[in-house]
């Protein structure tokens, strides 16, 4: 079976056929890095890791080219920057270095190319440039707006304002607020550049505006989406001219379907004169907690890094590679409620595979009914029913590396467990001892205390006829 993909543009289920077809060009938008980043936002990084890894395994490992972008011009960058007393550079390294390591973490490979915002300031202007020469886009007190209606009056080849949130510019403009900024002519323009206030990170401004200024949020992935994917593969890609500046493959989470994929699609179809941006449209449901969207606003959310390191969830640690399939034990496009319970059932999965791989180091093929069924919408779900199926421990690991699983041996996943505990293997064994000698003195309660005790720090005891051993239980 070939690959099959939802598009959220289309609202179906189709066949994937890359543009070039050999060559697949994707882009998810990344992290805005002003803090750490939480589990939910670690869903589109994992269920886009995925992808790649398909990707590379139908097309071949050099046939991919996958770009993920870091926000690091935002508000929330300049005020956590000014309240931390550090220049922006600095957080916006800072909070880099600690996503990447996160995310390496989670068993992510790196994408072919991460562009920074603040490195493509130069494509952004020359994109606003194109919009205001052709009509779409208007200054108006040192800002620059984009107006969906001009769009929707030049239509031909172009599409319609709203076909991907499957909104029409009437109802948008009918239900817009009534507070609308006075320099703009509808309430549906969107910014591309406005002035920076003191303080702020300024560049030179397009368009003959004077004082320097700053982007607006969606040109962006605009500008890095075209200089990654479509002019550094100038005369390396073919493809038919229409398609000129089209990729193949667009991802993030479904709350940026509105306002910014449909706004990237507006800004680039109008300054590049393409019918689409990309052909596919991928959108990953919402991790949620007790029903609501993680989400810094909320309050309710739990970083990556405190997962990985700290006892606040569920009172221990967890593996990167726990995290990651108990995200991948739900299909991609459906909500994923976060609790304890589910990282316990992920960890459990992997002891089991653990201990049927041992210490094979792998060279095994993915099982075909694992990689039928990723090539399926990456149904995540079914692979992993399949995976539970597999007898033969090479293909097993294959087909768990293919989710980017079961990297390590059995015994270095154990030797991670047991480095993971909060007490020492030394005091173990003298509660042990303690706990045998209170069994010589008839004191039971001292013995299950003992137990008990070992118990909540994941250890546990096993009374054979050989004396008493322990494991690493959770
Ligand atoms: P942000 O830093 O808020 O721009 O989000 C970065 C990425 O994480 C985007 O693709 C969002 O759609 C995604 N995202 C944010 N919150 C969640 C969530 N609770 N569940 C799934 N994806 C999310
Ligand atoms: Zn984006």
């Amino acid at each position: 079976m070939a690959l099959r993909l939802y598009n959220t543009l289309t609202r179906t289920k189709e066949a994937f056929a890359p543009i070039d077809p050999a060559h697949v060009r994707m882009y998810v938008c990344g992290p805005t890095v002003y803090d750490f980043a939480h589990i939910g936002n670690a869903r589109p990084i994992i269920v886009f890791d995925v992808l790649y890894r398909l990707l590379r395994l139908v097309y071949g490992q050099q046939s991919v080219t996958y770009v993920r972008n870091i926000t690091d011009v935002d508000d929330k960058i300049n005020a956590r920057a000014a309240e931390r007393g550090i220049t922006i550079r600095e957080l916006t390294d800072q909070t880099n270095a600690v996503f990447q390591a996160d995310v390496k973490a989670l068993g992510c490979l790196e994408p072919d190319v991460q562009p920074r915002a603040t490195e493509h300031i130069v494509e952004m202007r020359d994109l606003i440039e194109k919009l205001v020469q052709k009509g779409f886009a208007y200054v108006a007190e040192e800002h620059v707006l984009f107006s969906p209606a001009a769009m929707d009056s030049a239509r031909g080849k172009l599409p319609r304002y709203g076909a991907l949130a499957n909104r029409s510019l009437d109802e948008m403009i009918a239900g817009a607020r009534v507070d609308v900024a006075p320099y703009k002519r509808e309430a549906t323009d969107f910014v591309l550049w406005k002035p920076s206030k003191a303080g702020e990170p300024s560049w030179p401004s397009p368009c003959g505006i004077a004082s320097e200024g700053r982007p607006g949020w969606h040109i962006e992935c605009s500008a890095m989406s075209w200089k990654r994917l479509i002019a550094d593969f100038a005369g390396k890609i073919s493809c038919e001219a229409a398609d000129a500046n089209v990729f193949d493959i667009h991802g993030g989470g479904i709350d940026l379907v509105f306002p910014h994929h449909e706004n990237e699609i507006a800004q680039s179809c109008c300054a590049l004169d393409a019918p689409r941006m990309a052909n596919v449209w991928m959108h990953n449901g919402f991790l949620q907690v007790e029903g609501e969207k993680m989400s810094k606003s909320l309050g309710n959310f739990i970083t990556i890094n405190e997962l990985l390191t700290s006892t606040s969830f569920g009172g221990r640690k967890w593996h990167g590679d726990v995290l990651r399939l108990a995200m991948l034990r739900t299909h991609y496009r459906q909500p994923i409620d976060w609790t304890v319970k589910a990282l316990e059932e992920a960890e459990k999965t992997l002891d089991v595979w653990y201990a049927q791989v041992g210490e094979s180091a792998g060279e095994g093929e993915v099982a075909p009914a694992v990689r039928e069924a990723l090539e399926d919408d990456l149904n995540t779900v079914a692979a992993i029913a399949e995976l539970h199926k597999l007898t033969d421990t090479k293909s097993l690991k294959a087909s768990a590396n293919l989710f980017g699983l079961l990297q390590l041996t059995q015994s270095q996943w154990l030797a991670l467990k047991q480095a993971d505990l909060d007490i020492d293997p030394a005091e173990i064994d003298q509660l042990i001892a303690d706990r045998l000698a209170a069994r010589a003195a008839k004191n039971w309660a001292e013995s299950d205390r003992i137990r008990d005790l070992l118990a909540a720090k994941g250890v546990a005891l096993k009374d054979g006829k050989d004396g008493t051993t322990w494991e690493v239980k959770r």
